[in-house]
């Protein structure tokens, strides 16, 4: 063998079966062989198992959607390249011209943009309420055969919560599939409801570190199996190296949530009694006005709190700048502290109604609260609303 040639077939080193590696190695490889073609034939028939091209699976890709249909109580997984593509590729794969679909305003924006913009091109009807218009959703059921309702919890950014027991019970009564972005609340909530699909984006809490992109949808058999041929062709593949990444990231993911948490009950706790707060949004409160439903559907509240100032816009734009800890830019659910100040936030694509709807208001700074000390982001905190608001 010339040297050209042995580079591209390096020596290969076996493991013997009993001798095991404790963390699966990466299968950073786009295609898989049988040992001979009658092999490559029968997995091609479907009758034995195996791996022939990553974009359609990988085993580092399948250890990951497996653990992941585990955590949220479902039989299987698909995870792609982005939240964002896992939203896309299930509703395409779901819905023809002609399909309605039930949306809700405190949506995160790029859901709005894909259902109103996107499916709308290809003859998809939506029609779009406040999520907490529970006789609204009745009422489109009932006017429309629907395709799907799709909605979020704790909702982006003011932590409305859904009441998810009602939903699902109106849309299976209807005909109609649930998909929720489970997102916020993560992977370990919400499974005791009747949600059909769980869409999430990976690139939150699932690694933590916010190094990498990932997504996922999780639900019955039956129903990942009548996407999944899509789910191939629409090619958002998650490569191998990020789901060991988000494998990786996982091993810590209960511990981060749970002490993220704790942080931002502190964090609301803080701010609720600020002289320059007007409104806290968080549902682990109990002025939270759904804290009872929260309590009732969740195990943890989040780590996301929101908060309007008295001061408004200039306030707000002057406390995300005065923060110290807190960087000040998109996502949530990573290790440090984030923020998002009141000019940044979406909704551009909403009426004034909407907007009202929305709850978001020209003062609305979003917090994402991270694994620092809570000491620490409590006075930086402080700080920066004594900066923001000097008069109180
Ligand atoms: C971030 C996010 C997404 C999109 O995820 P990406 O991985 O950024 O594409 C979808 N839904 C919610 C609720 C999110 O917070």
């Amino acid at each position: 063998m010339k040297e050209t040639t042995r580079v591209n077939h390096p020596p290969a080193v076996e493991l013997a079966a009993d001798n095991h590696s404790v963390v699966a190695p990466i299968y950073q490889s786009v295609k898989f062989e049988f040992d001979s073609l009658d092999e490559t034939e029968r997995f091609f028939r479907g009758e034995r198992p195996g791996f022939f091209y990553t974009r359609t699976s990988n085993p580092t890709t399948r250890q990951l959607e497996l653990l992941l249909a585990e955590l949220q109580g479902r039989d299987d997984c698909l995870a792609c390249a982005s939240g964002v593509g896992a939203i896309s590729q299930t509703l395409l794969a779901l819905t023809k011209q002609g399909d309605h679909i039930i949306c809700f305003v405190e949506t995160y924006n790029p859901t709005r943009y894909l259902i109103r913009r996107l499916l709308a091109r290809f003859g998809v009807t939506h029609t779009m309420l406040s999520i907490e218009d529970t006789a609204g959703v009745e009422k489109a059921l009932a006017a429309h055969k629907t395709r799907l309702v799709m909605f979020e919890s704790p909702t982006n950014p003011v932590t409305k919560i859904a009441d998810i027991a009602a939903l699902t019970r109106m849309a299976r009564s209807a005909g109609a599939l649930t998909i929720m972005d489970n997102t916020f609340a993560g992977f370990h909530q919400h499974g005791q409801f009747e949600v059909d699909l769980f869409v999430h984006s990976l690139t939150k809490y699932a690694s933590g570190a916010g190094d990498v992109m990932g997504g996922a949808v999780i639900g019955r058999t039956e129903l990942i199996r009548s996407i999944r041929t899509d789910w191939g062709m629409l090619g958002g593949t998650l490569d191998p190296h990020a789901a060991f990444l988000i494998l990786r990231g996982l091993k810590t993911y209960f511990v981060r949530y749970e002490a993220q948490c704790a942080n931002a009950m502190r964090i609301a706790q803080v701010l609720a009694v600020h002289p320059a707060v007007s409104r806290v949004h968080y549902p682990g409160l109990p002025t939270h006005p759904q804290h009872e439903l929260a309590k009732a559907q969740m195990k943890q509240f989040g780590t996301i709190v929101s908060f309007d100032l008295q001061a408004g816009a200039d306030a707000g734009a002057r406390f995300a700048g005065a923060l110290k800890l807190f960087a000040l830019t998109a996502s949530l659910g990573s290790t440090e502290s984030l923020v998002v100040a009141p000019s940044m936030m979406g909704g551009r694509d909403l009426t004034q109604d909407q907007l009202r709807v929305s709850a978001v208001t020209e003062g609305t700074v979003r917090l994402s609260i991270g694994l620092e000390d809570v000491d620490d982001l409590t006075e930086d905190v402080n700080q920066a609303l004594a900066v923001s608001s000097p008069s109180t």
